[in-house]
């Protein structure tokens, strides 16, 4: 049993059961706030730890969309749950190819993991950064230029199930032994409305993301007052379908959600059409979202593996390995999708063509 396991049983025992969003908000602080979940030796690995050419395409990317913004002289590039602050330096060092951007460009990472925020500091020695707790704490007085990478999925999620004619919240209780297990609240809710879903049947699962929501209609607001651009890549769906999406990662193996609170990682597939619903409500422009494969694909990964693979030629086996993980439909490729948010009117931006 984990210590916040014990801690649970005794909340649950004397306040009755939390929602799947509560239980997931308690569990990953205890999870993020003291490891390193990254890597070999962690529990899960991410595109950018994957290779370097991820954040490079990220960094050729934001200078084109910024070139395209007519150069504003001043932005704010913000990234939302760094990591290892991989993504970030690969991105930094790219953006080199435009003079300018590095003069232009203050450099916000939202981490709320003081062990992550260390690591983002050594990765990021070179690079002037200051951190933030929420993206409400980083100004809103010029262009936004965000990426967010795998950081939508660990954000907490409510699961309603539909039974007998309802929807009914899935909430975490105790069983007869005392021991974590999934409950349905008794009373049925009226708050669920499924657009673009067919008619539920019994025990079909819709999940909701406030938290995703919030953040996405903060980044779309700023986006349509002051302009700039998001970058938006993960594991989701577009909403058009049910299902349970909760999933524990522990040790790069799946584990049950309710085993290991606070030491396993806790995501769920992130709803890209509730994301994109959420932008244009705030008057901003949502594009995609495409299969990573095919946006990597769009942005020149091959070529770009090819120049790397003659600069080393010892590693080319290895950056042909990457680039398969990255983007072939069987690995990443498809599983993973990229969504962007523009000012309305925008048009189709790098990669987003159709
Ligand atoms: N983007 C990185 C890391 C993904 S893991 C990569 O691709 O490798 C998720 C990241 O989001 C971690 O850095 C975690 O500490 C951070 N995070 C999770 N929930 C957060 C929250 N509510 N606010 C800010 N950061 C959060």
């Amino acid at each position: 049993m984990t210590s916040l396991d014990a801690r649970l049983r005794v909340l649950i025992a004397a306040e009755g059961p939390l929602t799947v969003a509560q239980y997931m908000q308690m569990a990953l602080s205890a999870y993020y706030g003291g490891r390193d979940p990254l890597g070999a030796a962690g529990d899960f690995v991410t595109a950018p730890e994957i290779s370097q050419i991820f954040g490079e395409l990220v960094g050729l990317w934001l200078v084109q969309v910024w070139e395209d913004a007519g150069r504003p002289a001043k932005l704010r590039l913000v990234e939302l749950g760094p990591g290892r602050g991989t993504l970030m330096a690969d991105l930094w060092r790219a953006a080199r190819v435009r003079p300018g951007f590095h003069a232009a460009a203050s450099v916000h990472l939202v981490e709320t993991s003081p062990a992550l925020r260390a690591k983002q500091q050594a990765a990021l020695a070179d690079v002037p950064v200051v951190w933030h707790a929420a993206l409400g704490e980083v100004p809103a007085d010029a262009p936004l230029f965000l990426v967010a990478n795998e950081f939508f999925d660990a954000l907490p999620v409510r699961q309603f199930v539909f039974a007998e004619g309802g929807w009914r919240e899935r909430c975490v209780g105790l069983d007869a032994a005392g021991g974590l297990a999934f409950r349905l609240s008794p009373a049925p809710t009226a708050l669920v409305v499924t657009p673009h879903r067919p008619a539920p049947r019994d025990s079909d699962v819709i999940e909701i993301c406030p938290a995703a929501e919030n953040i996405v209609r903060d980044i779309a607001a700023r986006i349509a007052a002051r302009g700039g651009a998001a970058l938006i890549a993960d594991y989701g769906h577009d909403g058009r379908g049910y299902g349970d999406t909760l999933q524990a990662l522990r040790e790069h193996a799946f584990a049950d959600p309710l085993q290991y609170p606070g030491a396993a990682d806790l995501t769920a597939h992130v709803d890209f059409a509730a994301l994109a619903v959420a932008a244009r409500q705030e008057g901003a422009e949502a594009m995609g979202p495409i299969d990573q494969g095919a946006w990597l694909s769009a942005l020149g990964i091959a070529a770009r593996a090819e120049a790397l693979s003659r600069a080393r030629p010892d590693q080319a086996g290895e950056i042909a390995v990457a680039v398969r993980r990255l983007t072939a439909p069987e690995a990443m490729g498809r599983l993973f999708k990229v969504m962007a948010i523009a000012q309305s009117g925008s048009a189709p931006m790098l990669g987003f063509a159709p």
